[in-house]
């Protein structure tokens, strides 16, 4: 059997590896570490014309896979589950230097890989439609079918699960899937994916990855023969993708960019508040979307969380991740902490008090606390995608939720309270996704239905069996009678 990615000489650490893909033929792509700049791995990168051949493969893969039983669909993705259980290094040692992610951070993702292939392995069995009632004498039923070829594209951040959320389900339910990976991180997010379903027998041709940068995946979004784009990635790339899926009538899974608040109420236990803070805004540097990038807090509670969240940005550790001493790692690359850089420098030029951090080493950037923030400035107002708190205090709780509103983003909200049914009241209020109350604002499993609203994401949302079979299906309507319908004419 040979799926598109053939392997890996997997040679880490002792020098760059080598991913060699007969699906990819336009060049080669090389993967460096943001933590020390050195090479990683060189990989086959593809053109927009293997996106082509990609597809075909896969528009002939897929009719025999749908056709399979669902046991035969779920034994190989559980057969993933328990390769990655019992190995995780196989993707944590490439997940770890290639993304930059702290141990912790990747442990946590490739445990979501797993339970993401078993709760898709176990979407192979779900009942897939629903008995109608029907005027006339005759059975009539809504079946949910498979769409045929999804195009997958992720991002980097959460290479592993981002593209997995929607390669396994995607299979699950009988589809074949093209898979393009963030060019900086194709090998946790694409090639040691595939290469664990092919082991675990995931027949040819079902999974392509084709590593590239934005122009394979325009050219994913225009083929014909891609009835379906599942994107993860930021609003403007979102933006571009629909509009060019509009004209052609695709369906397309829009999960975009955040701006996630974080509300304190004045009930709230400070030093616990300032805790969840400092893991919402700091962990993985602030790159996830559902990081929390506005803090909201009380005015009566303001000093002191500042101090303690201040604190905690002093005493984390900074660096190389594979020094498993480091809570935090690099950024992904210097565009990524120029950004940053830009976004606290502008915001302390705007009159806000930069508390900690504002500073950094090559790519390792210090976390930061910024206080008396101004709301139209743009720490508060943009999506930083770096390790930034940025503090607003309020009055009125009622003041605060204009301000959480008052945003393009809906991704993912946080309330700290002692009062727990106030805030599930104050949920209905606010524009967001997904709120937690008495937790920060990042969270994920593979059985809710993950997603945002506003400019965080439409067309689909990802996890839990409802969403995963509404996203990457089609209803079908089907009517059976035993004679043919008489008619008057
Ligand atoms: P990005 O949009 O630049 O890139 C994401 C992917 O899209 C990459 O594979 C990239 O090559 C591809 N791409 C970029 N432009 C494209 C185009 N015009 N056509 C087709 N493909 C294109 O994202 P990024 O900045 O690298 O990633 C961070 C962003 O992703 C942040 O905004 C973050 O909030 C968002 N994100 C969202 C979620 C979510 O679930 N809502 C999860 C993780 C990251």
């Amino acid at each position: 059997m040979t799926l598109s990615t053939a392997g890996s000489d997997t040679g880490v650490p002792g020098g760059p590896a080598r991913w060699s893909s007969p699906a990819a033929t336009g060049g080669t792509l090389t993967v460096t570490e943001p933590a020390t700049g050195n090479v990683l791995a060189e990989v086959d990168e593809a053109s927009s014309a293997d996106v082509d051949r990609a597809v075909a493969r896969a528009k002939q893969a897929q009719r025999e896979w749908a056709a399979a039983t669902y046991d035969q669909r779920a034994a190989v993705l559980r057969r993933a589950a328990r390769l990655l259980e019992a190995d995780p290094d196989r993707l944590l040692r490439w997940l770890v230097p290639e993304s930059g992610s702290a141990r912790g951070k990747a442990s946590f993702e490739v445990g979501l890989v797993v339970s993401e292939l078993d709760e898709c392995a176990a979407l192979t069995s779900q009942p897939y439609g629903e008995l109608l009632q029907s005027t006339k004498p005759r059975l009539s039923l809504a079946r949910r079918v498979p769409i045929g070829v999804v195009g997958v594209i992720s991002p980097f951040n959460f290479p592993g699960i981002l593209s997995m959320r929607s390669v396994a389900p995607a299979l699950a339910v009988g589809n074949a899937v093209v898979l393009k990976p963030d060019p900086r991180t194709p090998i946790s997010g694409g090639l040691a994916l595939a290469e664990l379903l092919t082991e675990a027998g995931l027949p040819d041709g079902l999974l392509t990855v084709l590593p590239g940068g934005a122009e394979v995946g325009q050219a994913l979004v225009a083929h014909p023969d891609v009835p379906c784009i599942s994107f993860t990635g930021s609003t403007p790339a979102g933006r571009k993708i629909g509009e060019a899926a509009a004209p052609l009538l695709k369906r397309v899974h829009l999960e975009l960019g955040g701006n996630n608040a974080l509300l304190v109420l004045p009930d709230a236990d400070v030093e616990a508040a300032a805790s969840a803070a400092a893991w919402g805004s700091f962990l993985h540097q602030g790159q996830i979307c559902m990081t929390a990038g506005r803090h909201l807090v009380h005015a009566s509670l303001a000093d002191e969380f500042t101090a303690l969240l201040a604190a905690k940005a002093e005493a984390v550790t900074v660096g190389d991740p594979t020094d498993e001493s480091n809570v935090l790692g690099p950024v992904i690359d210097e565009r990524q902490r120029e950004q940053i850089h830009r976004i606290v420098t502008d915001t302390v030029s705007a009159g806000a008090t930069l508390l900690a951090g504002g500073k950094y080493d090559g790519l390792f950037y210090r976390p930061t606390v910024l206080a008396n923030v101004p709301v139209d400035s743009p720490a508060f107002r943009q999506e930083i995608f770096g390790p930034v708190a940025p503090v607003v205090t309020y009055d009125s709780v009622d003041e605060a939720i204009e301000i959480i509103n008052d945003s393009e983003f809906g991704l993912s909200v946080g309330i700290l309270t002692s009062d727990a049914f106030r805030a599930f009241e104050l949920a209905g209020r606010i524009e967001s996704g997904m709120v937690h109350i008495n937790d920060q604002t990042v969270d994920d499993e593979a059985t809710i239905p993950f997603g945002g609203t506003k400019a965080s994401g439409v067309g689909g949302r990802f996890g839990g069996t409802r969403a995963n079979l509404e996203s990457f299906t089609e209803t079908q309507w089907i009517t059976m009678q035993s004679s043919i319908e008489r008619y008057p004419f």
